[in-house]
């Protein structure tokens, strides 16, 4: 194993009823101020994707462009980034998504993939899944292929990785936790 997930694990603050009661927090700030955590998650990548024909980095606003930054320079690929609405300048397309109470909307700048692109797609957790087949959608209508979606943490009991594989896309992260 190329890193150790009971470490990596050590490293995700649980801030309890944030952003809102009821919500377990999973904190991945504590990643970066600890230089051997960071380069264990970023190497964990690296040695999963390096030697794939992935053609391009999508991430997520705003937690997911931190790791997926460094991993495009690495593997040397384009970055993609999938920003919330009313974020990125030029002409865009948009997803609407469900949350909890509302929607939100994810968009990218056209023609930041094209037909055939094998985009790897990033963000650092999964729950419900709703942020990330927002960004399936978005990217699969522009033509790209998702070769798979990477996050450093599963909520597996929020069902999105599930939702997920079941689209016939493989996922991956580095651990996961129980309940919410
Ligand atoms: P979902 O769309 O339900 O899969 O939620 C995933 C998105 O919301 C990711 O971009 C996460 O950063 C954020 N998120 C959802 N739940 C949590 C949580 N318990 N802790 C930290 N971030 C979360």
């Amino acid at each position: 194993m190329l890193y150790d997930d009971f470490y990596i694990k050590s490293l995700i603050q649980t801030v309890e009823d944030w952003p809102k009661e009821g919500i377990s927090f999973r904190d991945i700030t504590p990643i970066f101020s600890d230089p051997k955590g960071l380069r264990m998650v970023v190497d964990a990548y690296i040695h999963r994707y390096i030697a794939t024909d992935i053609s391009h980095i999508a991430c997520i606003d705003a937690r997911g462009f931190l790791i997926a930054s460094i991993l495009a320079y690495e593997l040397q690929k384009p970055l993609i980034l999938v920003r919330k609405k009313g974020k990125l300048p030029g002409a865009t397309i948009s997803q609407k998504y469900a949350l909890e109470y509302g929607e939100a909307e994810l968009e990218i700048q056209e023609g930041a993939v094209s037909e055939g692109d094998q985009v790897l797609l990033f963000d650092d957790l999964i729950a419900t899944g709703g942020t990330l087949c927002a960004a399936i959608s978005l990217l699969k209508s522009q033509g790209a292929n998702i070769k798979e979606v990477a996050a450093i943490i599963d909520l597996p009991d929020l069902k999105g990785s599930q939702i997920i594989s079941d689209l016939e896309i493989p996922v991956y992260s580095l651990c996961a936790f129980e309940g919410e």
